[in-house]
């Protein structure tokens, strides 16, 4: 392998979110020809909308909108495969994701969330990166080419809200060759 020369990013943009963590991955089916919805539609959305509202005010970004179907924006006339913040840059994502202690968690030491309560850490970040696309802050997770994520109780990591919610910073490659 040839000496590559060694990455080098700089933080795009820091996210904090404000909400009740919610995972997306598990799929209930409804039943021949009723299709598919996210097990917990109901805590996952709220989570969803409060990840784009702060990406929006973070980044000044907006969704994609094309009623009509014409392939542009309608609101910036961008077209759909460049529409994006950071569309198409590779792009690193750290997510801190804090999660509420329960009341049965020891008090005055750290504690990590390992039940399922606690929802996996992979479920999290799905629902982190599918809102950062609908957002309009990337185009697509397919261009997340490191990604970390942790879970955490309230004040118990540098990057741990005092409440649930999240931070969310995104990374992007200084000079890709
Ligand atoms: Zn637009």
């Amino acid at each position: 392998m040839s000496a590559l020369p060694i990455d080098t990013w700089q933080q795009a943009v820091v996210i904090t979110v404000h909400g009740t963590p919610a995972g997306q991955g598990q799929i209930s089916f409804l039943g021949k020809g009723r299709g598919a919805r996210h097990t917990n539609e109901k805590s996952l959305k709220p989570w969803r909308n409060a990840i784009i509202q702060a990406a929006h005010k973070a980044t000044g970004a907006h969704g994609y909108i094309d009623p009509r179907r014409t392939g542009t924006c309608a609101l910036c006339r961008t077209a759909k495969d460049q529409h994006g913040l950071y569309a198409n840059i590779p792009t690193g994502a750290e997510i801190t994701i804090t999660v509420p202690k329960p009341a049965t968690a020891p008090k005055r030491r750290r504690s990590w969330p390992i039940t399922r309560y606690s929802t996996d850490i992979d479920h999290h970040a799905r629902a982190v990166l599918d809102s950062l696309s609908q957002s309009g802050v990337i185009k697509d997770d397919s261009q997340i080419v490191d990604l970390t994520v942790r879970k955490v109780y309230p004040a118990e990591h540098p990057d741990a809200l005092d409440r649930p919610g999240a931070i969310i910073r995104l990374y992007t490659l200084v000079d890709p060759a």
